[in-house]
C-alpha cells in the first residue's frame, strides 16, 4: 500500500528534517505537539498539527495510545518515529502493527534482539561478527562477573543491557575497584533503566567510533552507504561526525562494511540503521551496537552518497526495493557534522536554557543547517538542548574543515550560551587536522583547548565599535566602552571570568592596544554583538566577551529567589539565614545530569530563607533560597 500521509512522532530538527522529504516527495505530513512546542518550527511547518499533552513525556511523546488515535484521527497510514523517543521501542513498532499503520522504522524483532547489548552482542559472535571481549551472559553473581573482568584484564568497561546515550557505563581500572563500581553502575542502570543487568568489555584504551550506515528492503536485499567517524566524543556523546573515516586503510574498511552487511542480515533487517564499531589502535574493530533507526548523524551519509536516507526508509516501508544496487552507491569528497548544543562551557557544558534572542546560522552553497529552532524559541529543561546540526561538504577533507570553520564563525547565537566557541576549538586544533582524535581525547584533556586572549581580540572589538559609530546614548563607560576623541577607546569588559581593561587607539593607521600591541583587523576577522555579548572570531576561534549589562543588572537585582535551573539533588548548601553574600558569591551546589553546578547569587544580598538541605532531591524551578 502506497503511502500517502506520514504523523511524525517526533518534534525538533529531526521532525522538521523528515518533513523537508515528505514535502519533496508530496506527502502529506502530521506534526504531533506537547505544551512546549505549541508554536515550534514542526509544528508550523506540518499540514495538520495535533496537541498530545503536558510536557510530561508519558503524556506527549512517548504516549503510544494518544499518537496512534491522532494516527487515525488524522488518516495518517504511516507513521515515522524519528530517533530518540519512541523509535527503538519494539511495543510501539508492535501497536502500529496491530492497528493496521504502517511504521517507517525497523521490525519489532530487529528493535527488541539490538535493545540489549547482551542480546546484541550473542547474536553477532553466533553470526561470526567480531565482537569487543568481554562478557555478556545471563549470570549477575558478583562472583561470576568479578571472575569474568579478571579474565577480560583491566582496564575493563561495565555496560548496562539497556543503556544507551552513554549513560550507565563505568571503566574498572584495577581488580580492587570493582566491586564498587559495578555496584554503582547497577544502581544507575536500575535508576535510569529500571533494569540493572551489565556486560562487561574490555576497555579499549585508544578508540575510534567507526560506524555503518546500512539500509535493506523487504526483498532480501542490503547495501550500506559507507561508513562514519564519530570519534569526537564528550562523554560518550558525539560532537562531530564525518564521512568518510579519515586514515581507514582501504583494507580495513572493506572488512568493516561487509561485516555490518553479515550483521544486518544476520538478524533479517528492514529499514535504515547504523551499526556501530570501536576501533583499536592496531585498526582491528569490534561490533559496538546496532541503532536501529535514523541517526542524529546520517546527512553526512547522504552528502557523500547522494541519497536522501527518509526517502529510502519511506519507499522501504511500503514495500519497495531498494532504489540503488550495492555497485551504484559511490562515495564522494567528505561530508563533516557539528553539533551545536545550548550548554555552557563556563559551567561544565551543563545545558543553557532560556530564550534564544538571536540565532543567525551561516550557510554556502555545499552545507545545510537542521535546526528546530528559530530566533525568539526557547530553550526548555524538558528536551535535549541541540540547537541545530551544521553539515558541509567539500572535495577532501582539509577543504570541509575550512568550509566549516567558515560556517562557524559566521553563525551567531545569543541568549544561550552555546558551544560554538568549543566547536571552533576542535576544528582548529592539530589532533583534528591529523584526525588523531579517540573518544576519549577530549575528556582526557588531550587537546589543548585553553584560548587566552589576543590583542587582535581586542582591536577587532574596537573596529567593529568604530566602525558602526554606536549612537552617543551608547558610548558610555557604564556599557563598558567610552570614547575619548575621535580615536581612542577604553574598553571595560570579562573574558572566562576575568575583567579586562584596555585602551585602544587608531594611530598611523593600524590599532594600539594599551600602548604596545599594534593589529590591523582583516577581513577574516568578524565580531557579532546583540546587546552586552560580544562574539569576536579571530583565526577561526571564537572570543566570548561580556560587557556590563544595565538590563541585566536591572532585572537580576529584582529577583528575590534562587531556583533550581533543572532537577537535580542538592550536594552543598554553603549559606545560611542572615548571611551577608555578594555578587557571583556560590550559594549552592547541586547535581544535576551526572554534573556538579553552583548557584550563585545575582547581587548583593541578605539570605531570609534556605528552602532545601543537602541531599534533597530537587525539582526544575523550585526555590532553593529566598533573598531579603
Ligand atoms: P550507548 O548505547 O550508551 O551509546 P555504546 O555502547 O554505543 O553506548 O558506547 C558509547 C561510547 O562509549 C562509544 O562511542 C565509545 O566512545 C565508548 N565505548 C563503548 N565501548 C567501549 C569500549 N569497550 N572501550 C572503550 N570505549 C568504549
Amino acid at each position: 500500500m502506497p503511502i500517502s500521509k506520514i504523523l511524525i512522532a517526533n518534534r525538533g530538527e529531526i521532525a522538521v528534517r523528515i518533513i523537508q522529504t515528505c514535502r519533496r516527495l508530496n506527502l502529506r505530513t502530521v506534526a504531533v505537539f506537547a505544551d512546549a512546542d505549541r508554536y515550534a518550527k514542526h509544528v508550523e511547518m506540518a499540514d495538520e498539527a495535533y496537541y498530545l499533552g503536558t510536557t510530561d513525556l508519558a503524556d506527549s511523546y512517548l504516549n503510544i495510545e494518544k499518537i496512534i488515535k491522532v494516527a487515525k484521527d488524522s488518516g495518517a497510514d504511516a507513521i515515522h518515529p524519528g530517533y530518540g523517543f519512541l523509535s527503538e521501542r519494539a511495543n510501539f513498532a508492535q501497536a502500529l502493527e496491530n492497528a493496521g499503520i504502517t511504521f517507517i522504522g525497523a521490525p519489532a524483532e530487529a528493535l527488541r534482539l539490538m535493545g540489549s547489548k547482551s542480546a546484541a552482542k550473542q547474536t553477532m559472535l553466533q553470526a561470526d561478527v567480531p565482537c569487543v571481549p568481554g562478557y555478556q551472559e545471563e549470570d549477575q553473581s558478583i562472583e561470576v562477573l568479578s571472575q569474568a573482568a579478571k579474565k577480560i584484564g583491566f582496564p575493563v568497561l561495565i555496560k548496562a543491557v539497556a543503556g544507551g546515550g552513554g549513560k550507565g557505563m563505568k571503566i574498572v581500572h584495577q581488580a580492587n575497584d570493582f566491586t564498587n563500581q559495578l555496584e554503582s553502575a547497577k544502581r544507575e542502570a536500575m535508576n535510569a533503566f529500571g533494569d540493572d543487568h551489565v556486560i562487561l568489555e574490555k576497555y579499549i584504551t585508544q578508540p575510534k567510533h567507526i560506524e555503518v550506515q546500512v539500509c535493506a528492503d523487504t526483498h532480501g536485499n542490503v547495501v550500506h552507504l559507507f561508513e562514519r567517524d564519530c570519534s569526537t566524543q564528550r562523554r560518550y556523546q558525539k560532537v562531530i561526525e564525518e564521512a568518510p573515516a579519515a586514515g581507514l586503510s582501504d583494507a580495513t574498511r572493506t572488512d568493516m562494511l561487509n561485516a555490518a552487511i553479515k550483521a544486518t542480515q544476520a538478524i533479517d533487517y528492514v529499514g535504515a540503521g547504523t551499526i556501530e564499531f570501536i576501533m583499536d589502535g592496531d585498526d582491528s574493530f569490534y561490533f559496538m551496537e546496532m541503532n536501529t533507526r535514523l541517526q542524529v548523524e546520517h546527512r553526512v551519509s547522504e552528502m557523500i552518497t547522494g541519497i536522501d536516507l527518509v526517502e529510502w526508509q519511506i519507499r522501504v516501508a511500503q514495500g519497495e526495493t531498494l532504489p540503488l544496487k550495492q555497485t551504484k552507491i559511490q562515495a564522494k569528497g567528505h561530508a563533516i557534522q557539528v553539533r551545536l548544543y545550548a550548554e555552557d562551557p563556563g559551567n561544565n557544558y551543563l545545558p543553557s536554557t532560556g530564550l534564544l534572542e538571536q540565532i543567525n546560522l551561516a550557510q554556502t552553497e555545499n552545507s545545510l543547517v537542521d535546526s528546530g529552532v528559530r530566533t525568539s524559541d526557547s530553550v526548555t529543561i524538558h528536551y535535549d538542548p541541540m540547537i541545530a546540526k551544521l553539515v558541509v561538504w567539500a572535495k577532501n577533507r582539509p577543504k570541509c574543515i575550512r568550509e566549516m570553520q567558515k560556517i562557524l564563525n559566521h553563525s551567531a547565537i545569543f541568549g544561550v550560551k552555546s558551544n560554538l566557541a568549543f566547536l571552533s576549538q576542535i576544528l582548529s586544533s592539530k589532533a583534528f587536522a591529523k584526525h588523531n582524535i579517540f573518544t576519549n581525547s577530549l575528556d582526557n584533556d588531550e587537546i589543548d583547548l585553553s584560548q587566552p586572549l589576543h590583542s587582535a581580540v581586542i582591536a577587532i572589538f574596537a573596529h567593529h565599535l568604530l566602525q558602526n559609530q554606536y549612537d552617543n546614548q551608547a558610548w558610555h563607560s557604564a556599557n563598558g566602552w567610552r570614547l575619548q576623541g575621535a580615536q581612542s577607546l577604553q574598553l571595560k569588559f570579562t573574558y572566562q571570568d576575568t575583567t579586562h581593561e584596555h585602551v585602544v587607539n587608531w594611530e598611523n593607521g593600524e590599532y594600539l592596544i594599551d600602548g604596545k600591541d599594534h593589529y590591523l583587523p582583516q577581513t577574516s576577522d568578524l565580531c557579532h554583538v546583540h546587546r552586552n555579548q560580544v562574539q569576536v572570531v579571530h583565526n577561526n576561534l571564537r572570543y566570548e566577551l561580556l560587557l556590563p549589562d544595565y538590563e541585566a543588572k536591572a532585572s537580576a537585582s529584582n529577583a528575590n529567589e534562587i531556583l533550581a535551573p533543572m532537577p537535580g539533588k542538592i550536594i552543598e548548601v554553603k549559606v545560611q539565614q542572615g548571611d551577608a553574600v555578594e555578587l557571583g558569591q556560590t550559594l549552592i551546589v547541586m547535581e544535576a545530569m551526572k554534573m556538579e553546578l553552583e548557584l550563585k547569587s545575582q547581587r548583593d544580598a541578605v539570605i531570609k530563607s534556605v528552602n532545601h538541605e543537602k541531599a534533597e532531591q530537587v525539582k526544575a524551578d523550585a526555590v532553593l533560597i529566598e533573598l531579603e
